[in-house]
């Protein structure tokens, strides 16, 4: 029997003695390199699926066209930000911050639900690290192989298979980077500049940045990121109940664990059903024991699962010595309950938010006007006697077509003059700053303030037409 793999403690070690009345110990402890073994499974399967849906969604996204145009593109330089039929504005970014609250609830609720499944499947520090992972699989052998080769002297044949594995995670680290910076410049546009080196300096930063940062943390920090790191990870317990789903093993059927011949009948030996082959903790990729309980280092990735569920099939036995399973439901053979108060108040907050995000989202106004008025003068007297008031409208067609556009006024009294450009046409994202000056007769203005609209009219789209409103200011009546 092999021996026990300790679990991840985060105790700091004692050390050497520096002077012969003082201990010291260090801080840290010092990271033992974890070397997953490869388990299939159920689970694996759900695990890849969640894997290859991200990273599909990743570098394929980038190259989707909507309207002749990328899908989704953040535009800093024009502050657009473009996500399939829709323009946002930095005017928008409530519905942006609206979208981001959203998602941070619904992780919540998926974490009250069944803990870190996020982690387990979809995050992309899990998901490049498993496709990390597979690539040394490939290039350096299984478990065993990798930890003879990390030991072996250096060699042609471990200098040309860490090659391999290190030049492979560079190039996915680099295309990785590309992608990331693909969603801010064109990626067309960026790739062209990448053929032919007229690449900006800003581009070769962000895109050396996110290469070393995805081969570091995928390739060599991998578990510490989620274990030191990633807030969500220190926090999420405390979005667990008792009828969280959680993977665990049920140490009442399992203990006293012990090795035995496969034909032998356990409880004429005094055992539970682990046999302590202690594959679980070798397929775990943050290197724990899941029969020590529930740790803030596990990622709910059910790689332990799979594999218990292979040993208990070879033992002959039911599965679900290591499953998804309840607190409740393990320490009170209580049924798992899935629908309960907590949860069905957070998808009724959910299904608020959303219906609400949606409404807004699908009645609104894609033009914008923003109306500024002159600081430097309350009115203005001109040559013939008039009192003037200017204003700067900003003019934003957030839309992806061409619009035609007409500005008028009211709250004026009549006779009152609206001078500038009163017609524009605006280009799909085209914003303009437009000046305009009312003027009145002093004999009609009887107010000192007037308070006044400024109406922008869409000739071709009348629903979308959008007013803003400012004040007219007039010389005290006598
Ligand atoms: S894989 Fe299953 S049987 Fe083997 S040590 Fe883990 S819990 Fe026990
Ligand atoms: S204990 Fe199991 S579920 Fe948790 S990280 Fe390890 S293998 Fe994954």
């Amino acid at each position: 029997m092999s021996s026990k793999i300790p679990s991840q403690d985060n105790t700091p070690q004692p050390v050497k003695m520096h002077h012969p009345t003082a201990a010291s110990a260090d801080l840290y402890e010092k990271r033992r390199k974890i070397q997953p073994r490869y388990t299939s499974g159920l689970f694996e399967i759900w695990r890849n699926i969640g894997a290859w849906s991200v990273l599909g969604f990743y570098f394929l996204t980038a190259w989707l066209t909507w309207d002749g145009r990328q899908a989704l593109l953040f535009d800093l330089p024009n502050r657009h930000f473009y996500i399939f039929g829709w323009t946002f504005w930095p005017q928008d970014f409530i519905l942006l911050s609206w979208l981001l609250i959203i998602a941070a609830f619904g992780l919540f609720a998926v974490t009250v639900l069944a803990g870190r499944v996020w982690c387990g499947y979809t995050c992309p520090q899990t998901v490049w690290t498993k496709i990390f992972l597979m690539i040394e699989r490939l290039a350096e052998g299984d478990r065993n192989t990798r930890m003879r080769l990390d030991k072996a002297p250096l060699s042609l044949n471990k200098i040309i298979r860490r090659g391999i594995k290190h030049l492979s995670w560079l190039l996915i680290s680099l295309a990785t980077g590309i992608a990331f910076v693909g969603y801010f410049t064109p990626i067309h546009i960026l790739m062209q500049e990448i053929v032919h080196q007229t690449l900006g300096p800003a581009e070769s930063f962000w895109i050396g940045f996110f290469t070393v940062a995805t081969y570091l943390n995928a390739g060599w920090l991998r578990e510490q990121i989620c274990m030191y790191m990633c807030p969500y990870g220190r926090f999420q317990s405390v979005m667990f109940d008792r009828d969280t789903l959680i993977v665990s093993y049920d140490h009442a059927r399992g203990e006293p664990r012990g090795s035995r011949r496969r034909d032998a009948d356990p409880s004429a030996q005094h055992l539970g059903d682990c046999i302590d082959c202690e594959l679980c903790v070798q397929v775990c990729p943050t290197g724990i024991d899941i029969r020590d309980g529930l740790q803030f280092q596990c990622i709910a990735c059910a790689a332990c699962i799979d594999a218990c569920d292979s040993v208990m099939d070879q033992m002959g036995y039911d599965r679900g010595l290591v499953r998804y399973s309840t607190e409740n439901a393990l320490e009170h053979g209580k049924p798992i309950h899935i629908l309960r108060p907590r949860l069905l108040g957070y998808a009724a907050v959910m299904t608020v938010m959303v219906s609400l995000f949606v409404y807004t989202l699908s009645t609104r106004v894609p033009m914008g006007i923003d109306v500024i008025r002159d600081r430097n003068a309350l009115y203005r007297e001109s040559s013939e006697g008039m009192i003037e008031n200017s204003y700067v409208l900003n003019i934003m067609n957030k839309s992806q077509e061409t619009e035609h556009l007409e500005i008028d006024l009211s709250g004026m009294p009549q006779g009152a003059q609206l001078e500038g450009r009163q017609q524009l046409t605006l280009a799909p994202g085209e914003m303009r700053s437009v000046t305009e000056t009312v003027e009145d007769d002093p004999s009609e203005l009887k107010e000192r303030e007037i308070p006044i609209e400024f109406h922008l009219i869409n000739k071709d789209h009348p629903q979308q037409n959008v007013d803003s409103t400012s004040r007219f200011f007039a010389p005290s009546s006598p």
